[in-house]
């Protein structure tokens, strides 16, 4: 009887502490995790790159870009504590080594049933051994012409451009729509202006809740006309921090805010995770130098925005 007392205390002080340390009120314990349940978008703090992993709440995985190399532990270790296994889409969306540094390593790591590339010439070893290796790997290759759909679990993939052959290899990259219920997202790898006004010149449906920021926030990508047409709530840039590129640009910065989105950054927060149930988004920030974690929701069809802190 005593044995049963006492441990009841126990647990009720196990829960008082849970609750004083958490410095959340109860509502907000829901909101301070990542939902398993809900579509997750991870932007992963790769350094100066690029690498984003898309969970479906239905087990499949698409994974767009694959950090530098110098990021290869860090990126497999992320993608294990998350509990990947199949890669069933993997994206590169061009050549550069900031986005596929480490393709090759997760084709060995992990079981990757399909690689989506870009038609773009580019000369690296890196590059050369990435071909190699999809090869090696007997992964089904994509070469994806503008429309190309496909859908993973509830989540509905277009690509949207290149529409055409660039003589810059970041233009030349794939452009990827994906809409999950009523949320969207757009990647947009490191396309630049002249490809962003291509795709709107086009008549491409642009508008999206969440814009992956071009080129880590380079003052050559996120015109104006393109901002206007995404107009996004959420905006992320995948940077390194300290680069030697001064990236992002403080004017890109500043036209997107002007757009009226929250701007995100890898450089700041570290990991970005976006969870969506279909209609509403959270972000989930973990800032590592400071060790918070911080939670802003996201109306879609108003502007109830709302901060839980
Ligand atoms: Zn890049």
């Amino acid at each position: 009887m005593m044995k049963k007392v006492k441990n009841s205390i126990v647990l009720l002080l196990v829960l008082v502490m849970s609750l004083v340390f958490s410095g959340c009120s109860a509502k907000d314990i829901g909101q301070n995790k990542i939902s398993d349940d809900q579509l997750q978008v991870h932007f992963i703090s790769v350094g100066q790159g690029d690498s984003e992993l898309i969970k479906l709440p239905t087990g499949e995985n698409v994974l767009i870009d694959s950090g530098p190399p110098s990021c290869r532990d860090t990126l497999i270790k992320y993608l294990k504590d998350k509990g990947v296994k199949e890669i069933n889409m993997a994206i590169t969306t061009h050549p550069h080594t900031d986005h596929i540094g480490c393709m090759k390593d997760i084709f060995e790591t992990f079981k990757v049933d399909n690689i989506m590339r870009p038609d773009c010439d580019y000369d690296s070893l890196i590059y050369t051994n990435f071909l190699y290796s999809i090869e090696e790997n007997k992964i089904n290759e994509i070469i994806p012409q503008p429309g190309y759909t496909f859908d993973e679990g509830d989540a509905h993939f277009e690509v949207l451009g290149p529409l055409k052959k660039y003589d810059d290899c970041n233009d030349m990259s794939v452009v990827v729509m994906m809409t999950y219920g009523e949320n969207k997202f757009l990647f947009t790898g490191d396309m630049q202006s002249d490809a962003e006004k291509d795709l709107i010149n086009a008549g491409c449906d642009l508008n999206a809740d969440v814009l992956k920021v071009g080129h880590h926030g380079s003052n050559t990508s996120s015109c104006e006309e393109f901002l206007d047409k995404v107009t996004p709530s959420i905006a992320v840039i995948e940077v390194g921090a300290d680069n030697e590129y001064n990236l992002p640009s403080d004017k890109t910065i500043a036209r997107i805010a002007q757009n009226g989105a929250t701007v995100y950054r890898t450089d700041k927060s570290g990991n970005i995770v976006i969870c969506s149930n279909g209609k509403k988004l959270t972000v989930v920030t973990d800032d590592s130098t400071e060790g918070f974690i911080n939670n802003v929701l996201f109306g879609t069809d108003s502007d109830e925005a709302a901060s839980s802190q």
